[in-house]
């Protein structure tokens, strides 16, 4: 089975458009964002928030099977709590967070999490330089170490953290050097890439090595609508870069779609 746990909605695309691009790709299930990047859609805006996570909310609604929706708040604004109780109301499965203009261990993040760890929903974060130019400095791995505050909390890390892929992989390590089970870890790491093209395979074998299979999950980043193709073409260049690092079977189901479906069940 395959599981895009990283797929970012524009606000311009329907089901149909992500359910054709999944089959084309052979991609079974898919974590989708609500929009906050493109489509007039703000990260900085309650309306534009509410309106995102309602768009998302409508085109899951009858495809929950396969889709999975996670809604997408700004703690730094007013009321984001409520907005994350207003998301899981209408079906939104998790939350994608993104740092910018706020630092993960904020007050005003750690009331999100309390909440989002009371309604046992997952948490993607943001992680490593960030598209804008300015919010990258929010966004490094070790920052995230606040999540340990909330027990019951299951996140993932984007991008393994890129630059700061070592910094990541610090951080996973840890609940496995305490014995703690991969799939009860509170942190696990999407490969979606960061890294430009000459870092990935360095950047993938340190994190396999240090992280293993167990904390590693693909996601394909990107955004809707687009053409199967483009997704297949990201699942392509992870199965090279997993060939050359002599990768087997079992650990590449787990990385493909192992890691997501344990973390999505745990919640
Ligand atoms: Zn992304």
């Amino acid at each position: 089975m395959i599981i895009d746990a990283h797929i970012h909605c524009s606000g311009e695309e329907t089901a149909d458009d992500v359910l054709r691009a999944l089959d084309q790709a052979a991609v079974d299930k898919a974590i989708l964002l609500a929009p906050f990047l493109s489509g007039g859609y703000s990260l900085h805006d309650s309306d534009s928030l509410h309106s995102a996570n309602r768009h998302l909310a409508r085109l899951i609604a009858n495809h929950t099977d396969r889709l999975i929706g996670f809604a997408v708040v700004n703690p730094s604004l007013d009321n984001a709590c409520e907005d994350l109780r207003d998301a899981h109301d209408l079906g939104l499965h998790g939350l994608k967070m993104v740092p910018a203009g706020w630092y993960p261990y904020d007050d005003c993040a750690h009331r999100i999490y309390e909440t989002a760890s009371r309604l046992t929903m997952p948490i993607l974060f943001h992680s490593g330089i960030f598209i804008d130019g300015k919010s990258g400095r929010f966004c490094r791995p070790a920052f995230y170490e606040a999540i340990r505050d909330h027990a019951g909390l299951r996140v993932t890390l984007a991008h393994l953290g890129w630059p700061w892929s070592d910094e990541a992989n610090a951080v996973g390590l840890i609940d496995l050097i305490n014995g703690i089970s991969p799939d009860d870890s509170q942190f696990r790491f999407d490969i979606s890439f960061g890294a430009p093209p000459v870092y990935r395979l360095e950047v993938l074998r340190k994190a396999i090595a240090v992280l293993t299979p167990e904390l590693l999950q693909f996601g394909s980043d990107v955004f809707m609508p687009c053409s199967g193709e483009l997704i297949k073409n990201r699942i392509d260049e992870v199965s090279a870069l997993l060939d050359q690092l002599d990768v087997d079977k079992h650990s590449r189901e787990r990385i493909m779609g192992g890691t997501a479906a344990a973390w999505l069940r745990a919640n």
